[in-house]
């Protein structure tokens, strides 16, 4: 054992006596022959990397001559059945669209485990898969599907950069525990996928172009251009059409800053409110066991992703809050407010409730943006795999109702008394706070009318599995009552 641990796992050029002496000691350490079929980027990275874990490796070529100084020395490189008929486990590292012009190989390769490494072109919904589709050409070897998801890139840096998992899958259980102990040696860490059926699966996993994430980015920039726009007639052309007041200067920042917090609190209560919907469907229904329609049902499925797009924009506006001084035309307003004080023989600006309205409208922001990183950092799956579902579901649930409260707290003190002055209907539009205002007042109203005991009674049992058209009568034990927050991030 102490001499395996001093032994170098990548030898140095000058070895000496090169491959034949790296035979000889992998066959004493009985570390299997691994075979690779292609010579691309792919096979190079991956004979790296086998090499650096010490396995024996022999890639086979169409033309071993061309490519032979591309690999490491220690990696044999030869003809295809030569490579097929040395090895036991082979990767086959060539495109799906040319396995068939491996089909000379088919009696070497009986008996032997094939590694397909392939990736498709676009998204296969239908089937059959490349592995499969393989092990129809050799229906005599055993093919395991698996390394398509990691690029030839993160082989070669090896499983300290870039994705560590990789997802494996086939019908021969030996073969995948093989490819799975293999797996590990190289320092990436195997996920089983079961039978070769889910390799349609596993080969569509690298062509994914954020799927979870296209409906909550199409909200974020819909809300965007919907407050941006209202903001920008509201606050710049109103002016400008009826006094010729050119504030376009406000575009880049001001407009900006007002419209971000506006779509942080819609897409915030958005993360809120699918729970809510699927609560009340559920007392309507009377049984947790009636199927949520599919949109409600995705909805519930994307709701962190709705909240990181929300904290996006609450953090983007605190940035853009803390430059606000910083602009010359913040500077000038200043001075001339300063001035015109002094013109006017002002000596106090001094006003109470102004100032009490922005301590606790800048206190409450602060707040939620705390209670929002919060939730973003639990979010996280290192993070959240840490805590058990109860802690889990209190930080998403009721931390996440008081972040939603403190951040309409923050608005309606925004807000103060301006909804009832007239000449802030500009257009005859209301001020945009009051339009951000309705959807997490609704979600805020809904929440407290859940927590109505009856309702909030009925709920659990409905949760606990109790049907209104079965009439199945139980009570629930007290010291399993609890206020039902914990259980509407569950539904
Ligand atoms: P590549 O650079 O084009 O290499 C493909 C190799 O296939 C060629 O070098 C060739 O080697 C061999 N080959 C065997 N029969 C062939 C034929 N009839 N026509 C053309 N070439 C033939 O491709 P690659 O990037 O290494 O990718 C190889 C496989 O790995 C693909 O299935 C790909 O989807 C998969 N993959 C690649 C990556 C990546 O980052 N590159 C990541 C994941 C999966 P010889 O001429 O020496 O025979």
């Amino acid at each position: 054992m102490p001499d395996e641990m001093a032994r170098p796992l990548i030898r140095g050029r000058g070895g000496g006596a090169g491959s034949r002496q790296l035979e000889a000691s992998m066959s004493e350490l009985g570390a299997p022959v691994i075979g690779i079929l292609g010579t691309g980027d792919f096979s190079r990275s991956l004979a790296r990397r086998l090499v650096a874990s010490g396995y024996q490796v022999v890639v086979g070529s169409r033309t071993p001559k061309r490519s032979v100084a591309l690999f490491p020395e220690e990696a044999e490189v030869t003809s295809q059945l030569e490579a097929a008929s040395q090895a036991d486990l082979v990767f086959v590292a060539v495109f799906p669209e040319h396995h068939s012009t491996l089909m000379p190989l088919k009696a070497t390769l009986a008996g032997k485990t094939l590694v397909d490494v392939s990736n498709g072109l676009r998204i296969n919904r239908d089937g059959p898969s490349n592995a499969e589709q393989l092990a129809d050409l050799f229906p005599e070897s055993s093919v395991v599907k698996g390394f398509n998801t990691i690029s030839a890139w993160s082989l070669q840096m090896g499983p300290r950069d870039g994705s560590r998992q990789v997802f494996l899958c086939s019908n021969s259980n030996k073969s995948k525990s093989v490819v799975m102990q293999l797996c590990r040696r190289m320092g990436f860490i195997p996920v089983d996928m079961g039978l070769l059926s889910s390799s349609l699966e596993i080969e569509n996993l690298p062509l994914y172009l954020f799927p979870s994430w296209r409906i909550p980015i199409i909200c974020t920039l819909s809300l965007f251009l919907f407050f941006y726009l209202y903001n920008f007639i509201r606050d710049i052309l109103q002016p400008f059409i009826t006094a010729r007041k050119s504030l376009f200067y406000k575009m880049p920042i001001e407009t900006v800053n007002v419209t971000l917090p506006s779509v942080a609190l819609v897409m915030f209560a958005l993360v809120y409110l699918p729970g809510l919907i699927a609560a009340f469907l559920q007392l309507w229904w009377g049984t947790k066991y009636k199927r949520f329609p599919n949109w409600l049902d995705r909805w519930l499925a994307g709701r962190k992703q709705f909240g990181l797009c929300s904290f996006l924009c609450a953090v983007l506006h605190a940035i853009y809050s803390l430059c606000l001084p910083m602009r010359k035309s913040a500077r000038y307003k200043l001075l001339s407010e300063a001035f015109k004080q002094v013109k006017d023989g002002v000596e106090d600006s001094w006003v109470d409730e102004k100032v009490w309205r922005m301590e606790l409208y800048l206190s409450a922001g602060i707040l939620a943006l705390g209670l929002l990183s919060l939730l973003a950092v639990t979010s996280l799956p290192s993070v959240s795999n840490t805590v058990n579902w109860r802690e889990f579901s209190f930080i998403q649930s009721t931390l996440g109702y008081c972040a939603l409260s403190m951040a309409t707290l923050h608005t309606l003190l925004f807000g103060w008394d301006r909804a009832f002055d007239p000449a802030r209907y500009r257009f005859c539009l209301p001020p945009t706070f009051m339009l951000v205002l309705i959807l997490p007042v609704t979600v805020l109203l809904g929440r407290l009318a859940l927590f109505v005991p009856c309702v909030a009674g009925r709920l659990r049992q409905i949760r606990r599995g109790w049907e209104r058209s079965r009439h199945i009568r139980f009570v629930l034990p007290e010291d399993g009552c609890h206020n039902g927050l914990e259980d509407i991030s569950n539904v």
